[in-house]
């Protein structure tokens, strides 16, 4: 079969819809955000493949899969083996590096193994995950975990008041008393009045405080010895409570034997060409890829040549400003995606579905070209490719262009065109209006009323930065990736109080909905209640009007012995929750149950309550109406996620803040980049200072001050080329950039 045949297709909005895929082509999806691209590729597409995938393995190992949810469909074929690849973060293993996750790191140490000086044997001797070559002071994390002394203590109090921090030292505690009776301390006395060798000896213990001199009645341990003791050196399993308690009261340092190298002394004595495993784990990707092209030796050919081309795949794809040791946990949301996509570029396996989520994200315009030689690279060796993806680069090298809308949520989830990009600008859509729209320049920037400096910046690659960022007005940091945008941006917030709007999780919570999280359910029952004449409590799922049987859950739980348990809809209020009576009454023809359905920009237009409405047009204001009020915040995008903190901001700020964005554009449709920068000139109005790292041109224009970084990514970086008004940017890659997008 050469399509990939979809017949109706009905998950989250999408209405019944049909389309027919090409296979072995680039095919790029777009629509207005919330249109239902995310259900059609993801939540249907890729959840049919991996479940059709999962289905071949024996149950036994089919329980250790991902579990994909079926979609709801009349018919999908012609599927193959899917690869998804998408910004979720690479996740928390502090043993994952760039180089693991590559396999970069198991070619070199197949090139030490057997080239190396001198000669240490298995590759397995430079695995820092293997007890055979992992650093036996860290057991090969590079760091170690050490004590917080100065959080110890808060010295304005006597032992009495429980001046000791740690949880067990406190007045009436065990340890308390162990110190009170020494003696030598006075527990009455303020730590602050006592003298230093006194808090020494408190600290670290009876013999060390007999070399100070003020020896005590008898041998203790100290308050250090005893805390490293009981929490860092136990081989017990570790209680949340103790877990946080580390958190409080310790910190990670460099390991002081390995240096960050994870290895062990012989494995890091080791060298190839002059030069230690460790050193090439620091070097940045692109000289490393120089470095093993000087290897000669026949005996290790093969490796050099694998390991050459792993490197130059991610110096192409826009990773070279990184280096091997690299833990995945730092890694940003395009990055982790970028490195993704470089582990399957060498896999042999044809015929694949690789299925991509903005693939541009955190992408330069002058990086986007080598993502899109990567994509048609997967397509070309017989892969079909699947991109979710705003960019309007990306779109002119689609082999097809398929638009999901026309709008957004209950308004979308329609198939409103299919074909080439050219056929596309020349078609009707919310698409192609936006591709011939553009967003017009500011007018003239706007007069900051002073300055925020950041001063001797040296974070990561940054070259001993001062940068003055100007009070009130809006700045767009740019520059290629890597170019130390970011780490601008943290160095600002490190300096200056200021609030990240970032695209991290809104709440864990799978309880959490836009109701719950705007504080609307009192408001809505209140309405209810004032419609019908009954108490507002009746309108309360876990009140006097929940349906008997599921107790306002809408769900009932089946125990299954040795299975996960069974959740179904309850059959008394078919999952409605409430009872008949309460069901009755209505407010613009909605009951109480309808209320979860309707979007943010629904309930604008049906629950009249000046109380509503206040809590949600901030929402709707950033884009965000056609989200249902009953949906789980946990099933929000990272770029949705971070419209929420933007729309609280709106409505919360009162006094001038400073507020960090990092590509708030992610997620966003052409059309509604537009409704941001209305959005972060309102901020701007309200007299805050915004400060945006983005690569969307749109954006740029828009900026009053642009501080541009670069020339290049990594070291190459780290210096500002321009700050000024962006009128006045010329000469670098986001000049030209800017120019060339110009109509
Ligand atoms: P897009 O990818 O085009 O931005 P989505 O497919 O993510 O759009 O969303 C389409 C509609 O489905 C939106 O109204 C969205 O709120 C809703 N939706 C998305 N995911 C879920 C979910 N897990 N549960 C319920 N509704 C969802
Ligand atoms: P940008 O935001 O412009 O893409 P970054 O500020 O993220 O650039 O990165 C600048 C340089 O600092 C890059 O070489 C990057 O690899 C490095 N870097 C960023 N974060 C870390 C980190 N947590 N640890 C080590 N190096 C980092
Ligand atoms: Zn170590
Ligand atoms: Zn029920």
């Amino acid at each position: 079969m050469n399509v990939i045949r979809i017949r109706g297709a009905r998950t989250n909005n999408l209405r019944d819809l049909d389309v027919d895929l090409p296979r072995g082509r680039l095919i790029v999806f777009v629509g207005v955000s919330g249109s239902g691209k995310s259900s059609l590729v993801f939540d249907t597409i890729a959840a049919e493949a991996g479940h059709q995938l999962n289905e071949t393995f024996p149950p036994f190992t089919r329980n250790r899969l991902p579990k994909w949810t079926r979609p709801d469909t009349d018919e999908i074929a012609g599927l193959s083996p899917v690869v998804l690849i998408d910004q979720r973060r690479i996740g928390g293993n502090a043993r994952s590096t760039v180089g693991t996750i590559t396999d970069a790191w198991t070619y070199l140490r197949l090139l030490y193994s057997r080239a190396g000086t001198p000669h240490i044997g298995e590759s397995g001797h430079f695995s820092f995950n293997d007890p055979a070559g992992m650093c036996p002071d860290c057991s090969g994390l590079g760091e170690i975990v050490v004590s917080a002394v100065e959080r110890f203590l808060d010295l304005d109090k006597s032992l009495a008041e429980g001046a000791i921090l740690l949880p067990g030292f406190g007045h009436g505690g065990y340890w308390y008393s162990q110190y009170a009776d020494i003696g030598s301390f006075d527990p009455g006395t303020p730590l602050r009045d006592w003298t230093p060798g006194q808090r020494q000896a408190l600290l670290y213990g009876g013999e060390h405080a007999a070399r100070l001199g003020t020896r005590p009645p008898k041998d203790y341990e100290g308050v250090v010895q005893r805390f490293e003791r009981i929490y860092l050196h136990t081989s017990d399993d570790l209680s949340d409570r103790k877990r946080e308690t580390i958190a409080r009261f310790t910190r990670s340092q460099t390991c002081p034997a390995c240096h960050g190298d994870r290895l062990n002394e012989a494995a890091r004595g080791v060298t190839v060409l002059g030069r230690t495993i460790g050193e090439l784990a620091r070097m940045e990707i692109t000289e490393l890829a120089g470095w093993v092209e000087q290897v000669r030796d026949p005996a290790v050919a093969p490796v050099v040549a694998a390991l050459g081309d792993k490197l130059r795949a991610m110096d192409t794809i826009g990773l070279g400003y990184l280096h091997l040791g690299r833990a995945t946990t730092t890694l940003s949301g395009g990055e982790s995606q970028r490195v993704k996509t470089v582990k399957h570029l060498g896999s042999s396996l044809v015929e694949m579905l690789y299925v991509f989520d903005e693939p541009t994200v955190g992408l330069h315009p002058h990086d986007v070209a080598a993502m899109t030689a990567l994509l048609r690279r997967l397509r070309d060796k017989g892969n079909t490719v699947l991109v979710v993806e705003h960019d309007p680069a990306v779109m002119a090298i689609a082999d097809q262009i398929v638009e999901i809308g026309p709008d957004a949520g209950a308004g979308g989830g329609r198939l409103v065109f299919q074909g080439g990009f050219e056929e596309l600008r020349a078609a009707r859509t919310a698409t192609s209006r936006a591709l011939a729209a553009r967003v017009a320049p500011a007018a003239a920037p706007r007069t900051p009323t002073g300055a925020i400096t950041v001063t001797g910046a040296t974070r990561n690659n940054l070259k001993n930065l001062t940068v003055d960022i100007p009070a009130q007005v809006l700045t767009v940091l740019t520059g290629v990736a890597g170019s130390g945008k970011s780490s601008l941006a943290a160095e600002l917030v490190a300096q200056h109080a200021a609030v990240v709007i970032d695209q991290r999780p809104v709440s864990v919570n799978r309880r959490s909905t836009p109701i719950t999280y705007t504080g609307i359910a009192a408001p809505v029952r209140r309405l209810f209640a004032r419609h019908s004449g009954r108490p507002a409590s009746l309108f309360s799922a876990n009140s006097a009007g929940a349906c008997p049987e599921c107790k306002g859950l809408g769900v009932v739980y089946t125990d299954l012995a040795f299975m996960d348990g069974q959740e179904s809809v309850c059959e008394t209020c078919q999952g409605r929750r409430f009872t008949e009576d309460v069901l009755r009454h209505r407010v613009n023809g909605l009951s109480i149950a309808d209320v979860d359905e309707l979007t943010i920009a629904g309930a604008l237009d049906r629950l009249p309550d000046p109380a509503i409405r206040d809590a949600l047009r901030h929402l709707d204001r950033v884009g965000l109406g056609y989200l249902r009020l009953g949906q789980p915040l946990t099933t929000l995008s990272g770029g949705e996620c971070q419209r929420v903190k933007i729309a609280r901001e709106l409505r919360e700020a009162a006094e001038p803040s400073l507020y960090v964005l990092d590509e708030p554009t992610t997620g966003l449709h052409l059309r509604d980049i537009a409704a941001l920068l209305g959005v972060l000139d309102q901020l701007v109005g309200q007299g805050h200072t915004v400060v945006v790292i983005e690569h969307n041109l749109d954006v740029i224009r828009r900026a009053d001050w642009v501080i541009d970084l670069g020339p290049g990514p990594g070291r190459h970086g780290g210096q500002v080329l321009y700050q000024g008004p962006v009128a006045g940017l010329r000469g670098t890659a986001t000049a030209a950039a800017l120019h060339e997008g110009q109509p």
